[in-house]
């Protein structure tokens, strides 16, 4: 396409064409049959590789701009340090070369019997059922699932701007809306298929992040290898201290639901407390509440509590983790 109205008129003429830009997943599930799109769209050429400061403070990050771009950015390092340290605790640095802003959001999950097409699996062939509820879940969500579907969204990126309260701004064939990033992932339900509100013929413009609200930071990421692996729990914590006590927070999770989960119940409880232990106990518990373990991944519920106290902890102490030393600090 060598418009962005092109490459929409294309998606709605083609009921399954796909795009592709970075290919980083799309390639993959193409090698295992997962996907079969009758029709690939090369949006490379679109205009839309920069990241742009707005009038009103905040940034548009083009929805082709590169991980490892938005990651050394001078705006988002000063301004929006916790993106660029849940980007650099992604994938590597090779993929994240190639992978897009877009492609990013648009991932899917890392559940291997939705990779193993000899499994059923409801996800890619909805109707066949859901191996992982009595699998090897490890892997799997603890909260907001279905009897149809447990699996776990695998971006970083995304659980950073979703403490940061991004918007997703998309076009289609009927001109551009707005989507906030806690309604464009979605929970499997009843049709575990959709894994987001982006119509099919629409495609991702930009995210833009409002003006930074918070002061101290920390994306804490728990895998099972260092080097390179998707979170087994991840924690985006963002909060401001004034006069002793927590003025704002945001809490996002990551590795334990189809979406990055936020409770704003939980968050408030921080709200007017000294930053200390007993807060962050009782913001964690409030979190995970109606969390349901199964025999591999119960240890989640735990893990989760003690990550988010962590994260918090290293935020308020100016040490959140290296992601580029991969030190756990
Ligand atoms: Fe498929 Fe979801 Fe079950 Fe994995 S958890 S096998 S993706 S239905």
């Amino acid at each position: 396409a060598a418009t962005v109205a092109e490459a929409v008129a294309e998606l709605a003429r083609e009921p399954n064409a796909q795009v592709v830009a970075g290919g980083t997943n799309l390639v993959d599930l193409m090698k295992y049959h997962i996907t079969t799109p009758s029709k690939i769209i090369d949006i490379t050429r679109l205009p839309l590789k920069t990241i742009e400061q707005r009038t009103d403070g905040g940034i548009s990050i083009g929805g082709l701009v590169t991980n490892a771009d938005v990651a050394a950015n001078s705006i988002v390092q000063q301004n929006y340090p916790l993106l660029a340290s849940a980007i650099l605790a992604g994938a590597s640095g090779q993929l994240r070369n190639a992978a897009t802003t877009g492609g990013n959001l648009l991932q899917r999950t890392r559940c291997s019997y939705f990779y193993d097409t000899h499994t059923p699996c409801n996800k890619r062939d909805p109707g066949s059922g859901c191996p992982a509820i009595s699998g090897r879940n490890r892997q799997h969500a603890i909260l907001g699932t279905s009897d149809r579907c447990i699996a776990t969204h695998p971006s970083d990126m995304c659980v950073a701007l979703s403490a940061l309260d991004a918007v997703v701004r998309v076009v289609g064939p009927h001109g551009e809306r707005l989507i906030a990033i806690s309604d464009f992932h979605r929970l499997p339900g009843e049709t575990p298929e959709r894994d987001t509100t982006l119509a099919h013929d629409e495609i991702v413009l930009a995210v833009e992040l409002p003006t930074t609200r918070y002061d101290l930071h920390s994306y804490l990421k728990i895998r099972d290898r260092q080097s390179f692996a998707f979170a087994l729990v991840s924690v985006a914590a963002a909060v401001t201290v004034t006069d002793g006590v927590i003025s704002t927070a945001a809490v996002a999770v990551g590795g334990v639901a189809h979406k990055p989960w936020r409770v704003a119940e939980a968050e408030a409880v921080l709200v007017n407390r000294p930053p200390d232990a007993s807060a962050f106990s009782e913001c964690a518990g409030r979190m995970v509440r109606g969390a349901i373990g199964r025999p591999y991944n119960a240890f989640k519920i735990e893990l989760a509590q003690r990550a988010i106290v962590r994260a918090l902890t290293q935020a308020i102490n100016g040490t959140p983790q290296s992601q580029r030393a991969k030190h756990v600090c």
